[in-house]
């Protein structure tokens, strides 16, 4: 997507609008997709699940404000797209994924891509991924009713946490939460549209 239609739709942000233009989206996308890698909408991934629209990706980036001294945590690796992006603009990414076989090519892709700042692992995101806590963003790429406790526990303190909160996937708003020591400070960023969360915090 080109970095001026990005820039009309309030994309700013230097670091995320640079990654944007940088990481190839045909290398996350199946082979039998890759003439659309550039349109901006999800494609289909396997597992019933999709890539993200790259402005969402973007979007979503820019609202974790992250930066580059940060360690950032996304819930639903799917393509592994999305950790790409993300790995551009902060120091180290985890990403959590629940379907194994998404979680093996995305991680094969991310290598072969050479971001060697994103940790893969197969596993439930709703509980976050305590060994690594506390991380300055959270970000959530999965629609659920709440957000789940686990991720609240493991943002530190000044972080941003972004996730599509709804209760069902046609009416989620996106989610930021900021943390400032105890206290959480809310906004919504307007309507999106994601693949359901699933999972024990969910
Ligand atoms: N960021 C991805 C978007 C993938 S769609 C990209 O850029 O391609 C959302 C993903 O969340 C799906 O792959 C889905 O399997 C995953 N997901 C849903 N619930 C989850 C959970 N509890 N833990 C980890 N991943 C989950």
């Amino acid at each position: 997507m080109a970095k001026s239609d990005l820039r009309r739709r309030g994309i700013t942000d230097a670091g995320v609008l640079a990654a944007m233009s940088s990481v190839p989206r045909e290398q996350f996308v199946p082979p039998d997709v890759t003439n659309f890698a550039y349109d901006d909408r999800p494609l289909p991934i396997g597992e019933g699940q999709t890539i993200s629209q790259p402005y969402v990706v973007a979007l979503m980036a820019q609202a974790s404000r992250v930066t580059t001294t940060n360690r950032v945590l996304e819930i639903g690796t799917g393509s592994g797209y999305g950790a790409a992006i993300l790995s551009r603009v902060a120091d180290v990414v985890v990403s959590v994924e629940r379907h194994e076989t998404l979680a093996n090519t995305a991680r094969k892709a991310l290598t072969a891509a050479g971001y060697e700042n994103v940790t893969v692992i197969h596993g439930d995101g709703t509980l976050g991924h305590p060994e690594a806590a506390p991380y300055d963003a959270i970000v959530v790429t999965a629609g659920g009713p709440k957000v789940p406790k686990p991720l609240i526990e493991q943002l530190g303190d000044g972080g941003f946490l972004v996730m599509p909160v709804g209760p069902d996937n046609q009416t989620q708003s996106l989610i930021r939460i900021k943390r400032a020591g105890s206290e959480l400070h809310e906004q919504n960023l307007g309507r999106v549209r994601f693949v359901p969360l699933i999972g024990a915090e969910a």
